[in-house]
């Protein structure tokens, strides 16, 4: 199975590409999580990437390509993979065409989830992140324990996203509507777009997807 989660930010595509990697055992590919960790360990990637991280702009189309080619290249992604985060942009979309079907690993779906902004917003801006492992929390329907250990990974890194602040998300959400937002077209002409509503409760929308896509 070869998937894309798709969506606005915030649309819950990192929690559900988790209970897909659980489910099916296939890797879930994060460009995000990617990025992230290459800030963490100080390579040449990160420090391109870190400014246009911070402010809430996509790095360049380049940079991440050359990241996913060589991710999908790995021999976990034989028997499928999850992207999330990935493609954003047009160009993207049409390198990753062209690489995966170099592969034999095309895409076979393309799950866009679909969630009113306003919900978007409140759900961003209380979310927080385990800097260490990734773990996600939320501050309004499931927060951090109080003593600040992550349930997951033990340490005691959980933060809020630089570009999970007001002024951030504004600009992230700005940047989908022009950049990312096409790619549903995209993706529709080519007859691969299925949407589910991502507005309720995580596992309702876990098998939802999970019947559109068996
Ligand atoms: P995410 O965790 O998916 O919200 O990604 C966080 C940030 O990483 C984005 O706001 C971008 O700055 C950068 N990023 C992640 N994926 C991509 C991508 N496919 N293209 C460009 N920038 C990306």
């Amino acid at each position: 199975m070869r998937l894309i989660l798709f969506g606005a930010p915030g649309v819950g595509k990192g929690v559900q590409g988790n209970l897909l990697k659980e489910k099916y055992n296939i890797p879930k590919i994060s460009t995000g999580d990617i990025l992230r960790d290459n800030i963490k360990n100080d390579t040449p990637e990160g420090k391109e990437a870190k400014e246009y991280m911070n402010s809430g702009k996509l790095v360049p189309d380049s940079l991440i390509n050359s990241i996913v080619e060589k991710r999908l290249r790995n021999e976990d992604c034989k028997n499928g993979f999850i992207l999330d985060g990935y493609p954003r942009t047009v160009p993207q979309a049409e390198f990753l065409i062209e690489v995966s079907n170099k592969m034999d690993r095309g895409i076979e779906k393309v799950i866009s989830i679909e969630v009113e902004k306003d919900l978007i917003v409140k759900r961003l801006s209380s979310r927080r992140v385990c800097l260490s492992c990734g773990e996600v929390y939320n501050m309004l329907t499931d927060p951090p324990p109080e003593n600040g250990v992550c349930r997951t990974c033990g340490e005691k890194k959980i933060i809020q996203r630089d570009d999970d602040k007001p002024e951030t998300i504004e600009k992230r959400f700005e940047v989908y509507n022009k950049d990312t937002h096409p790619l549903k077209e995209f993706y529709n002409n080519k007859g691969l777009l299925v949407e589910v509503d991502g507005s309720g409760d995580i596992n309702e929308i876990h098998k939802n997807i999970i019947s559109l896509i068996e």
